[in-house]
């Protein structure tokens, strides 16, 4: 038997009964509420592990799942395992430092208790599954929940974005990050930020992606303005490709970024706001020879030169910058 440990029947619930499946085995979703916090969440999985006499129990990895897990594991007597993003049989795949590594670890005793990565399992019906509501939450001894709530950020969750355009310090102040904002809406993404324009208080917390922040898995991420620090690089360790924009020919993001662009990031943020709402004038100035060189720029009216832009890798030699009406 398999317990999921669910506060909610969405996606990250699916995917924990899309790798339970894997296993062939009975599958039974724990319904619990939101007072099923820390003590109360492990009493609660503890009590029904042993009734139903469940050899895994799956739950999602998320800030509260990181906390109770190891104490459940403990509690039961059995063992558990983190950030898992592959199984098979007894063999978990499990991520390490902030993704950048694999490690396999077999699990020898069980109840095992495992923390699944988002989007590393297909996600599968909650239809045929057996539901039981979880026990009443117990008062807890240690800590009192006085609050919880849900910001509103509006728009597509970080968690669940598949374009994500971020921000950093380059970004320069509010009215670039709110720039940043119009363009994510246009794409119909979400807007990220590194914890630089958090700090400073142009993007809210909860926008905040890396180490202390959200961990994503988008399909595009764009980071304007961002260094690339390691802190920062551990959020964004599932996005699937990478565009980079910064005035730094060598600052590290380059290295994790498969399109790359040295330029002003808030150029380029205006001008494709100003093409995804007008759809003219170019993009590019289409009658430079090459790849793209130059970008409107629909503040000045006129094309910066972009002084790299490549895929890949870099490819094309660093241009003088400057614009493309002095002849440059
Ligand atoms: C324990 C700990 C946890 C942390 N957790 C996180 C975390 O979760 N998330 C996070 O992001 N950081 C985190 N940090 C901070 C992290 O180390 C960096 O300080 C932070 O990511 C830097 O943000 P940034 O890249 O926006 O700013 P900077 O490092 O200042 O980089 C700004 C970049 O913008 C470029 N730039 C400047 N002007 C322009 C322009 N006009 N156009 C284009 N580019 C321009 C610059 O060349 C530079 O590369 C953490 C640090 C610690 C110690």
């Amino acid at each position: 038997m398999i317990l999921v440990g669910a506060w909610d029947m969405g996606t990250t619930t699916r995917e924990a009964l899309g790798a339970a499946r894997e296993f062939g085995e009975e599958v039974t979703v724990v319904n619990l509420s939101a007072d099923h916090f820390g003590e109360a969440a492990i009493s609660a999985l503890a009590e029904l592990t042993r009734a139903h006499r469940a050899r895994l129990v799956l739950l999602a990895r998320d800030h509260r799942t990181a906390e109770i897990a190891p104490r459940l594991s403990e509690r039961l007597g059995g063992t558990s395992v983190s950030q898992v993003v592959a199984v098979n049989g007894e063999i978990w795949t499990c991520a390490a430092f902030g993704g950048k590594a694999l490690i396999s670890v077999k699990t020898l005793c069980e109840p095992v208790v495992a923390t699944l990565m988002r989007r590393a399992f297909s996600e599968a019906d909650i239809g045929s599954a057996q539901v039981v509501d979880a026990p009443a939450a117990a008062q807890d001894d240690a800590i009192e929940l006085l609050a919880h709530a849900q910001p509103s950020l509006g728009g597509v969750a970080l968690e669940d974005a598949k374009v994500i355009v971020s921000g950093g310090a380059g970004l320069g102040d509010q009215g670039g990050f709110d720039e940043l904002e119009e363009l994510a809406a246009l794409l119909g993404g979400s807007a990220g930020a590194s914890l630089a324009p958090v700090d400073a208080g142009w993007a809210p917390a909860e926008r905040k992606i890396g180490l202390t922040g959200k961990r994503v898995h988008p399909d595009v991420y764009f980071a304007f303005g961002i260094s690339g620090a390691s802190q920062h690089l551990t959020g964004i360790a599932g996005a699937k490709t990478v565009v980079a924009v910064n005035t730094d020919p060598d600052a590290p993001i380059f290295k994790r970024a498969r399109v790359g662009v040295v330029m002003d990031c808030r150029v380029l943020v205006r001008a494709l706001i100003y093409h995804l709402r007008n759809a003219s004038p170019p993009l590019a100035n289409a009658n430079e020879p090459g790849p793209t060189t130059g970008i409107f720029d629909p503040t000045s009216g006129e094309f910066v030169v972009v002084e790299r832009i490549w895929k890949g890798r870099p490819e094309v030699e660093p241009r003088k910058t400057g614009r493309a009406s002095d002849g440059v």
